[in-house]
């Protein structure tokens, strides 16, 4: 999903809205939901769920950081340190388990 196309949105949680729902539909095709009502294409309430909305958070912010810092995310993930001239250099960043960028000095510092 490229960020572009986040672009469409004017509003935020327009956008947060409509990855949700995309994320139900996908889940949808899966087998282990078919028996819940829902199945294939389709619009309904289930899609606005906290958890799908969460799943929706990450995967924008995940695609917006990989647009932004694709160089910086994968030095870190093969290990090897930031560039100095990185505007994340300073900010120690690591890679947390949902595959987005954190800070470890905003980490450290709201403690
Ligand atoms: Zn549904």
């Amino acid at each position: 999903m490229g960020v572009r196309r986040f672009e469409h949105f004017s509003r935020y949680n327009t956008l947060l809205r409509a990855v949700a729902r995309l994320i139900h539909i996908a889940s949808t095709f899966s087998r282990s939901t078919q028996d819940s009502g829902c199945q294939g294409w389709h619009i309904c309430k289930k899609s606005r769920s906290q958890e799908d909305l969460e799943k929706a958070k990450i995967i924008v912010l995940k695609c917006t950081q990989q647009d932004a810092y694709s160089e910086e995310i994968k030095n870190i993930n093969a290990g090897h340190p930031l560039a100095s001239k990185s505007p994340l250099h300073k900010l120690h960043p690591c890679v947390d388990a949902n595959g987005l960028l954190r800070s470890v000095v905003a980490l450290c510092s709201q403690s």
